[in-house]
């Protein structure tokens, strides 16, 4: 398989080469001229320096981003095996064996699920808070968790901080509260992310006091990256506050030239970077028990995409402190800032993570270790590759992964909900889908019925990108998955496991330990025919 890889042209830098059939190793055009007015990697770095490390920063705010590499393993190179015979989890009845008697729910650190998706932390970054709304409120009617990612508390002007400590942020209690209005306060929650800069502002005592927040969640990292969380700063005076409150904010907004070449339109933004924590197995089991002190209910980790010995390393320490949640999240994904070179070229690949996470979490049950339950993240869109990674960390004892989180998918979702709003009422929609689907929310929606039997007047309160977000994970995901698993005639989802799929090539195979479709059955199929 040739792998992908456009080292002087990138869509997310907003770059291209002259020619298309470049140097297969520098990305570069095989004659690279004087006069040429093309900005690839290597010349709009020479105008723009850092910048072009990172999506291209005319869009931070309104957009995500990922990796565009191909890893050579993915969710595709394992093929769904269904079968005709029987039917598990519910009576052998062709009138009771229907796709949509199929069970999907889940839980995810003792909390039920109707879907077995989740968002991942969205946290300071601009665009999850331009779309908080969508996203809290979409989470709540589809009965799932969202979790609030790092650095709001820090992050908000309106904050006050007493003595090095969060006492009110309006944006945390705002995140909350819209996520709680329609939260049917059984299946999903609301989690506080917290990393090194929010531990140091007390952001977990002050959630789980003030707010009454029930789940803490600590942060080791994001798939996308392994440093902290990076955002940008639009104005001089938010990033010299945020300089005052600890954060490390490039370049110096206190430095005169730094202050006059801002003002001179030579940059239009600041970098404001998050520290990396230094966990310790120790300091970890501490830490979760002082969480719990403090009157967390639930704990849960969330770590990136780090190397085997980070993998193991993880579960060892969510096993020792009893950790009621780890989600890993696979390189490839993404969100707000990071940096392009570093989305593409670190970090381990979802399948490949999944792989060795299981292979821990296998180790630690057979030493009849505690064992938490696990989510991955990292590029999961749709049902196919939801039910692969539940499946595949099933060994016969119910599945490991008990839930996907996802951050760009819902986003996506959210945008289309609300940009479709603003296009209908212009009367801009886009012709064809006008023509097909209606000309406003009303008809376009094909779950706002359900929804307004079942909130009735309440659904003017529901935002376009919630309804969104709900119709893609409830009508979507949900029935996707009903329809995968009734063909395997499973009808729960934790009955999908291993023997439900097969790998398509031989590094799919060698990687997860699941047999190519030529080696499947093969004990039992002659004998069927004797
Ligand atoms: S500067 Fe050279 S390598 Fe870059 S696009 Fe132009 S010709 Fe190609």
């Amino acid at each position: 398989m040739t792998l992908q890889s456009y080292p002087n042209k990138r869509s997310t830098t907003g770059t291209s080469t002259r020619v298309p059939d470049v140097q297969p190793t520098s990305g570069m055009c095989p004659i690279c001229i004087e006069e040429c007015p093309v900005l690839c990697e290597i010349s709009k770095s020479a105008f723009r320096g850092r910048e072009t490390l990172y999506p291209s920063p005319e869009y931070f705010g309104r957009s995500t981003a990922a990796a565009n590499k191909d890893y050579g393993l993915d969710w595709s190179d394992l093929q769904i095996m269904v079968t005709v015979q029987g039917a598990y989890g519910i009576e052998p009845d062709p009138d009771k064996a229907l796709f949509p008697n199929v069970d999907v729910s889940t839980s995810i650190a003792g909390i039920p699920l109707k879907v077995p998706v989740f968002q991942a932390g969205l946290g300071s970054t601009a665009v999850a808070k331009r779309n908080w709304d969508s996203l809290a409120i979409g989470a709540a009617l589809s009965g799932s968790v969202t979790v609030v990612g790092e650095n709001v508390c820090g992050m908000d002007e309106k904050a006050i901080i007493t003595n090095g400590k969060v006492t009110h942020s309006e944006d945390l209690k705002y995140r909350v509260e819209t996520y709680r209005k329609f939260w049917d306060g059984k299946h999903g929650d609301i989690f506080v992310q917290t990393n090194v800069e929010d531990q140091r502002l007390g952001v977990d005592v002050y959630a789980i006091s003030k707010l009454e927040v029930n789940v803490i969640e600590r942060k080791w990292g994001q798939g996308a990256k392994a440093i902290g969380g990076e955002v940008r700063i639009r104005t001089l005076e938010k990033a010299q506050l945020l300089k005052k409150r600890g954060y490390v904010v490039i370049p110096d907004p206190e430095d005169p030239v730094v202050i006059e070449a801002f003002k001179d339109g030579v940059f239009e933004s600041f970098e404001r970077h998050s520290r990396v924590g230094m966990p310790t197995l120790r300091g970890f089991v501490e830490d979760v028990e002082w969480l719990r002190e403090q009157g967390a209910k639930k704990v849960t980790l969330k770590t990136g995409a780090y190397r085997p010995i980070d993998v193991a390393f993880t579960m060892k320490a969510a096993s020792e402190a009893k950790v009621d949640l780890v989600t890993f999240d696979g390189a490839g994904g993404g969100t707000g800032m990071s940096p392009v070179p570093m989305m593409q070229e670190t970090a381990i690949p979802t399948v490949y993570l999944e792989a060795l996470v299981l292979k821990a979490a296998m180790i630690l049950k057979k030493r009849g270790k505690h064992v938490p339950d696990i989510a991955m993240a990292g590029g999961f869109i749709n049902e196919t590759q939801i039910f692969k990674a539940i499946a595949m960390s099933n060994f016969g004892d119910g599945p490991f992964i008990k839930a996907i989180a996802q951050a760009r998918a819902p986003l996506t979702a959210a945008f289309k909900g609300k940009y479709f709003r603003k296009l209908a009422e212009e009367g801009k929609l886009p012709p064809s889908f006008k023509k097909l689907y209606g000309d406003e929310p009303s008809k376009y929606f094909v779950t706002l019925p359900e929804l307004k039997r079942k909130y009735g007047d309440r659904v003017k309160e529901i935002p376009d990108g919630a309804i969104a977000l709900y119709t893609y994970w409830h009508d979507r995901i949900r029935v996707g998955l009903q329809q995968l698993l009734a063909g395997c005639r499973k009808f729960k989802l934790s009955l999908i496991d291993r023997k439900d799929l097969a790998s398509l090539t031989e590094r799919a195979e060698r990687v997860t330990g699941i047999p190519t479709i030529d080696k499947l059955d093969v004990d039992v199929f002659e004998y069927i025919l004797s």
